[in-house]
């Protein structure tokens, strides 16, 4: 790990939760919003395992989703104590995506989906309705936000030298890492806009 720009890494058990979709909503024309709710948000019992409560910190945590294909049922992972189980006959359709909100006492987390033509989670995102049932496995590697720096930290310090600036860039499937870093807990984090 970098003593420059530190990110302390916790794992969490990867836990494949049966979720409900509780609101659909349209965030801007391209990016619809998905939320998902459920006993299986907290900690449950399943097959024998204690399973825990989903935990997500890191603004760029994701989630796998798993997705039908054709009119066929989802194939889905087994669960281990704290890990998956992947067939070996028929490989689940997985996609992953970024928590943008996660509220446990609400019971509800939030997923910005790109619209675009093609691709079974797109596809799923624009069709999908409050009430159908969905699937997620995950965060698993959580990296929380180095302590004091935010994505707006990096301008120059009293003395002149350049602050180490982090940077961040992609398309629209990118967008939930930065949101998320700064507004998930409503505030920038600290250090942002120094
Ligand atoms: C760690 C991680 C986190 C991610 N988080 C998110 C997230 O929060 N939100 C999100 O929307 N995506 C996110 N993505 C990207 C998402 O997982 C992929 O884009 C995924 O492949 C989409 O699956 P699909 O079945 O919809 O389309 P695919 O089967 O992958 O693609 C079908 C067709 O759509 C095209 N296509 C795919 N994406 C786009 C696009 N953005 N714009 C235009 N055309 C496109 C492809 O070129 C292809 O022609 C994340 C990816 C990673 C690795």
């Amino acid at each position: 790990m970098s003593t420059r720009n530190p990110r302390p890494v916790v794992t969490f058990p990867i836990v494949l939760r049966e979720l409900t979709v509780l609101r659909v909503a349209d965030v801007t024309p391209g990016m619809r919003r998905v939320t998902l709710g459920g006993p299986q948000l907290r900690a449950f019992h399943r097959d024998g395992l204690d399973l825990p409560a989903l935990r997500t910190e890191g603004f760029d945590d994701h989630v796998k989703f798993f997705f039908a294909e054709g009119d066929e049922p989802p194939v889905l992972p087994g669960q281990n104590v704290s890990s998956l189980d992947w067939p070996v006959d028929a490989r689940p359709l997985a996609k992953d995506y970024t928590p943008v909100r996660f509220d446990p006492g609400a019971g509800e987390i939030d997923f910005d989906f790109v619209r675009h033509e093609g691709g079974v989670a797109s596809t799923w995102a624009q069709r999908v309705k409050p009430g159908e049932v969905t699937w997620i496995a995950g965060a698993e590697d959580v990296a929380r936000s180095p302590r004091g720096r935010g994505l707006a930290a990096g301008r120059r310090r009293r003395d002149g030298a350049a602050r180490d600036r982090p940077v961040a860039g992609g398309d629209a499937r990118g967008h939930p890492g930065p949101g998320v870093h700064r507004g998930r807990r409503g505030e920038p984090p600290a250090g942002a806009g120094d």
